[in-house]
């Protein structure tokens, strides 16, 4: 009965949450559960178009790179590049594809997306560069305010994503942020969209499913 109410309750604060988006000139969807969500974020991907994307749990759930690899598209595979040099180049050339997909590390109720970058090629893609963003979303990371979205992707996503890279960041041990200045800090770069100065380029399913952080 809790998941019921909880589903219910997901399903009602993603009509706030997707009026917020269109408010700000993005676009949202609703999506009862991963399988929806990866047909809507399909129908968002032109056929014949290069896709990149970002490092995403939440992608990786869905099986959306798979999808288009089957498709008539063509994914620009970043982990293929095995020196700083051919990363170097495959970033641009993600900057320069049709669509890139992401998720968002946390977004409010109204409709901003807040998202937090190691070396910034992600964030950089959300903010320029493809021409249209594709974005999947989990409902647990819809915070209540800006204030609460930065604290929950900073103390969850963050440390969350350093265990899962494995990094030697304090957060490892500590399982909350340790506002740390390493080297090997993937807190290098905040990115708050509020508004898409761009309508039509930023499109984001809501996911009622824990998928990622
Ligand atoms: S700033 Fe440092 S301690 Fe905080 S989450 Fe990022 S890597 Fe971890």
């Amino acid at each position: 009965m809790r998941d019921v109410n909880l589903r219910n309750r997901n399903r009602l604060l993603s009509e706030r949450v997707i009026k917020g988006l269109e408010s700000r000139h993005m676009h949202g969807y609703y999506a009862e559960n991963a399988d929806e969500a990866l047909k809507i974020a399909l129908d968002l991907i032109p056929e014949g178009s290069s896709v990149g994307y970002g490092g995403s749990m939440t992608i990786d759930a869905l099986g959306l790179k798979e999808a288009l690899e089957n498709g008539n598209r063509r994914l620009i595979r970043r982990e293929l590049a095995k020196t700083p040099e051919e990363q170097r180049a495959v970033y641009k050339e993600i900057y320069g594809a049709d669509v890139f997909l992401s998720s968002s590390n946390a977004m409010t109720e109204d409709g901003m997306l807040v998202n937090i970058d190691g070396s910034g090629n992600r964030v950089s893609c959300i903010c320029f560069g493809p021409s249209k963003v594709v974005m999947v979303v989990g409902m647990q990371k819809i915070q209540k305010d800006l204030d609460s979205a930065m604290k929950y992707a900073r103390n969850t996503v963050a440390p969350a994503n350093n265990i899962h890279l494995g990094l030697p960041n304090p957060c490892t041990k500590t399982g909350t942020c340790m506002n740390c200045l390493s080297p090997d800090s993937i807190c290098s770069q905040f990115l708050v969209t509020r508004v898409s100065r761009f309508p039509d380029r930023i499109h984001v399913i809501l996911v009622n499913e824990e998928l990622g952080y």
